[in-house]
């Protein structure tokens, strides 16, 4: 760390859990892009290393060999406006919202070594932004990544609210295979990390029957108070 970054004021953290289509992504960026914050998608790192996991022809399963893989992939990820995220000079932000490795992802995820040093490498981005805040988005955050962080909240939707959300975002999918892959990629996740229930002192928010505008402004009112 240099010493330019170590004196630069800390951003502060607000920490947002959730399972895939729960509006965490969305919601979070809306309230990033109106407080001027950043938005850290952990998601998207761990998609980053399926993707240079499958690309190089790496062993999933192999906790070893994917951990390996951090250490010179020289991964970047933006924190405001679009987002683009760049693995050893390559552009993934497309290639890495692919089925095949939303598929796979949770393969790679459930590694702890790799879950520890991605904790550490997302803690640095957002601790050291150099922006007022950052929303760091995710499975853990408010449990093991930023557990300290002064907003901490658990986003959630029915299986059917969210399977009907992503159905409209991947065209050529339907509802039902939408459904099936959310549950299973949720039924791995979970193995890991417990993202459907809020740990002590984390603020619920049930978006099932919420409109976006509301939930963004429930996010806003937890930062504000
Ligand atoms: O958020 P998104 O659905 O893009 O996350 C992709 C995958 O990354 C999840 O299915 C999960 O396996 C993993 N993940 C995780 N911990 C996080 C964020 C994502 O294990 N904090």
């Amino acid at each position: 760390m240099n010493t330019e970054l170590a004196d630069a004021p800390k951003s502060l953290l607000v920490a947002i859990d959730g399972p895939a289509g729960s509006g965490k992504s969305s919601v979070s960026r809306e309230v990033a892009d109106r407080l001027n914050f950043g938005i850290l998608d952990t998601g998207a790192a761990y998609r980053a290393l399926a993707w240079k996991a499958l690309h190089e022809d790496v062993d999933l399963d192999d906790s070893v060999a994917v951990e390996e893989l951090l250490d010179d992939w020289s991964f970047s990820i933006s924190l405001r406006g679009a987002q683009v995220v760049i693995v050893g000079g390559e552009d993934v932000t497309d290639e890495i919202r692919d089925p095949g490795v939303s598929k796979q992802v949770s393969s790679v995820s459930k590694h702890a070594a790799v879950r520890e040093r991605l904790n550490l490498m997302f803690l640095e981005i957002a601790t050291e932004s150099g922006l007022p805040g950052v929303i760091i988005e995710g499975r853990d955050i408010t449990t093991v990544v930023a557990p300290h962080a002064p907003v901490r909240i658990l986003m959630t939707a029915s299986a059917e609210v969210r399977a009907k959300r992503r159905a409209g975002e991947l065209p050529g999918s339907t509802y039902l295979q939408v459904l099936e892959a959310i549950a299973e990629r949720d039924a791995k996740d979970q193995l890991v990390v417990d993202f459907m229930n809020p740990a002590p002192g984390v603020t619920l928010i049930d978006t099932s029957e919420l409109d976006f505008e509301a939930v963004v402004e429930a996010v806003i009112n937890e930062i504000k108070a």
